[in-house]
Parts: C-alpha cells; sequence; structure tokens
C-alpha cells in the first residue's frame, strides 16, 4: 500500500556504494588486478594457497571473466501479454526491509550459484547448499572463507533467503557491518509479489487486473524518480508491500500477465497511480493531499466501498491520551488551559478535514494539521480525515468513513465495480482524470 505521506520519497534510504571493479580475495588480491572472480566449491576450503591456486586455474582456463551472468535479464520493454517470467520487461531493484541491518544472511538454492560483482564482469561460482554471508572490514564474506571487497549479484535455482524464495536475481552489499540484500527483477515478476498482499486474490478478476495496472505505474514511477543509490523500491508500505515468490497466488499472477506491460498515461506520461483501501464515500483530490505530484488523482464521489469494513467508523479515545500524545504538536502553553472542545476545522475542497481544531478555556483556538493528527494518535486509530469530531465528557469521539489518504484508486471500490461488471478500463477512467490504458512504449523502460 502507498504510505500515508505519498511515498514520492527520494534518496530515502542507502548509502553510495563504492564502485568496485574486481574481487578482493583472501591473501589473493594481487592476483586479481584484471579481472577478479572465485570459483570451485568453497567447502573445507581454509587454506588460502589452495584458494590461490584454484583461482590461477580458473584464470588459466579463462573462463568465468567476461561470462555474463546466465540469468541477466533482457531490458527491453515487455510485449503486451507475452511476457515470460523472469526474461523481459525492465528491471526493479527492491530493497529487502526484512533482512536489512542483518549481520549475517542465510541463502539456499537447488543448484549452483552465478556470483558476479555487482560493478564489472568479474563472475564466478558458489556450491549448491547453504551459503552463509557475512560482513568484515567492509566487505562480503562467503562462508567464512572467501571475501569480496565490493556488492555481488547472485541468481540460482530456487534460490532463497532464509528460506523464503525470491525471483530474479540477489545484489547483497556490505553496509555498516550489515548485508543489505536488493532483489533485482523483472518488473512482472515483481507484480506478482505485490498484488496478494495489497488486496485479496478472491476479489473479482476486474479488481485484480486493475490493481495490477495501478501498483506496475506506480512502480515505474517509484524506478523513474525515486533514483536511490542502489535499490527503486522497497518492500514495505514505503513503497508497496513485497513478498518475494513466497506470497504469489495464482488468481493474482493472472491479473499481472493478463494486463501485462500495460500502464496508465496521462499526457504521454505515466502517472503516480496513488491509491488506498477505502475512500468511504467519495475520494480525495490529490492536489489536496499531496500537492502537484498527482493532477490525475480526482476527488470522485464513490459509493462503490461500501462492503468495506472500514467504509465507517468510530473511535473513543480518551481526552488524556489525545493531549498527551499531541500536545507537543500544539503551540507551547496552549494546554496550560483546560481542554474545554475539539473539532472538525476547515475542510479541503474534496470533503476532507484539512485540519482538527482545539479549544482551552481562555477560548484560544489552536488549528493542528489533520496529518499530523492522524500520524501522532496511529495511522489506524483515525482511519481517514473523512471524519467528524467532537469533544464528548471525557472521551474524543471520531465518527469516519474510509481508511487511508483518500487519494487514487479505492481497493475495495475496485471489488466494488469488479463485481458488478465493470471492466479495468472503465474502473480505473473512473478513479483518475484524463488517462489511458496502454502497453508500454517501444524503446522506452516503462
Ligand atoms: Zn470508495
Amino acid at each position: 500500500m502507498v504510505n500515508e505521506n505519498g511515498s514520492v520519497k527520494k534518496n530515502r534510504r542507502g548509502h553510495e556504494f563504492p564502485a568496485v571493479a574486481a574481487w578482493l580475495v583472501v591473501k589473493a588480491a594481487c592476483l586479481l588486478l584484471a579481472t577478479a572472480f572465485l570459483s570451485g566449491p568453497l567447502t573445507a576450503q581454509s587454506d588460502s594457497d589452495e584458494l590461490q591456486r584454484r583461482i590461477r586455474e580458473q584464470l588459466r582456463a579463462g573462463s568465468g571473466a567476461t561470462t555474463p551472468s546466465r540469468a541477466e535479464p533482457s531490458r527491453r520493454p515487455p510485449e503486451p501479454g507475452k511476457v515470460t517470467p523472469g526474461t523481459s520487461g525492465p528491471v526493479v531493484r527492491v530493497l529487502l526491509d526484512r533482512y536489512r541491518g542483518k549481520k549475517m544472511v542465510t541463502l539456499t538454492a537447488a543448484s549452483s550459484w552465478t556470483v558476479r560483482a555487482l560493478s564489472g564482469t568479474a563472475t564466478g561460482s558458489l556450491p549448491a547448499g547453504t551459503v552463509i554471508v557475512t560482513c568484515a572490514d567492509g566487505g562480503l564474506v562467503f562462508n567464512g572463507m572467501v571475501r569480496t571487497a565490493g556488492a555481488v549479484v547472485m541468481v540460482a535455482t530456487d534460490q532463497a533467503i532464509e528460506r523464503r524464495p525470491y525471483r530474479g536475481q540477489l545484489a547483497l552489499h556490505p553496509e555498516g557491518g550489515a548485508v543489505t540484500v536488493v532483489n533485482h527483477l523483472p518488473l512482472e515478476d515483481y507484480l506478482c509479489g505485490v498484488l496478494p498482499l495489497e488486496v485479496s486474490p478472491a476479489w473479482a478478476p476486474e479488481a485484480l487486473k486493475s490493481m495490477a495496472v495501478v501498483a506496475r505505474t506506480y512502480a515505474v514511477m517509484q524506478r523513474q524518480k525515486a533514483r536511490l543509490p542502489i535499490a527503486d523500491l522497497d518492500d514495505t508500505v514505503n513503497s508497496q508491500v513485497y513478498g518475494g515468490r513466497w506470497v504469489e497466488h495464482p488468481a493474482t499472477t493472472i491479473a499481472v500477465r493478463a494486463t501485462a506491460g500495460m500502464v496508465l498515461v496521462r499526457d504521454d506520461e505515466p502517472i503516480w497511480t496513488f491509491f488506498h483501501s477505502t475512500c468511504g464515500g467519495r475520494t480525495a483530490s490529490g492536489a489536496d493531499v499531496f500537492g502537484g505530484t498527482s493532477p490525475a488523482c480526482k476527488s470522485v464521489a464513490c459509493d462503490w466501498c461500501k462492503a468495506g469494513r472500514h467504509f465507517a467508523w468510530e473511535t473513543n479515545l480518551p481526552r488524556a491520551t489525545v493531549i498527551a500524545k499531541l500536545t507537543p504538536q500544539l503551540p507551547k502553553g496552549f494546554l496550560d488551559q483546560p481542554l474545554i472542545a475539539v473539532e472538525a476545522g476547515r475542510k479541503w475542497n474534496c470533503g476532507r478535514v484539512a485540519e482538527m481544531i482545539f479549544v482551552n478555556a481562555a477560548q484560544v483556538r489552536a488549528p493542528l494539521d489533520m496529518r499530523i493528527v492522524r500520524r501522532e494518535l496511529g495511522w489506524d486509530v483515525v482511519k481517514s480525515q473523512f471524519v467528524r469530531i467532537e469533544l464528548a465528557g471525557e472521551q474524543v469521539n471520531f465518527k469516519g468513513n474510509g481508511h487511508g489518504h483518500g487519494v487514487g484508486l479505492c481497493q475495495w471500490g475496485a471489488q466494488g465495480q469488479g463485481l458488478a461488471g465493470r471492466t479495468v478500463q472503465e474502473i480505473l477512467s473512473f478513479y483518475y482524470n484524463a488517462v489511458q490504458l496502454r502497453p508500454a512504449r517501444p524503446g522506452k523502460e516503462w
């Protein structure tokens, strides 16, 4: 799910990694000035002289140094409707946050690993089975014996991290003494690991297709605009939640394949396809919530999401809790006087509450941005800005509709429309203004 702040984040994470032209292997760096690589089983390989011997043999055999990784994905644009997993479409780089900061990562595979330096063409291999990756002296260490100075890309059949399978390739970066894993894979395969975590695979096929197009377009935009040093997206709500091959479901995979390569464009360019769980009766204007980044996200009346469990909700919080959490956000000294009232203040044109008003015993009124209120009280506590607010005794009462920022596609609304027999084109045109659904433009990587 796109986060509440809109997810248009740049350089959010990561550090610049130095370009590495060759691998440095323990006590053998001098051998690797031209095209360094490693090869051969690493088990029982504690003798660095033996390691150097193997490297010399590989160098004499002339293998590896210029061999492209066998699973290097093509970067040709996908042919609509004919995407073969792992072989076509642009590649996305997904930072796997779930492993971030780990000092040790365990990889397993059914075949031997093809390994190459992320920078340069040096390649080698590691045996099938378990490979334990750690960090030392700013580099990576494999099975405690072989070391590289910089990031590598690994690929094998049925590859898994901590038993969790992933498609594509695994880029490993040494980062502050820990191993950071970035999954490089074709966009279409990435989407197969996103959709089941965003919507129910049991939903109507046209709703699933709509979500596939929206998630693809959003990923394309992040890939084009984010420009992170080592990744285009991450696997959390900051981008779109991604679970790898582990979470794939046939129904959502069919939706991805059925819309392969199709994106939403406006004025010949892909758009920020924001989306949310439930609008609660009317979607929010993208201009209101995120400023000028999403002109295609219009505010539209939507009662298609009535079946969503967050269509209408009510939350009561103790006055003391609200005061404790929001006092730091209010003017200094404002709550030296007792709080006597709270209410919804200014509204945007789309009807959502822009500010919550606090009134103290001196009749001073203090407005607070409703997004800050939601952030501090909890995005899942005050579920939307489509809300009425009042102080009822010792309770602050929030009575609202919908869940999420409300911009763009309403997921439960898409499901309602899908059940009613509306097509993916009809659903997307309902939520986005002046857009076309079309395949990637030849020659451009989206
Ligand atoms: Zn809705």
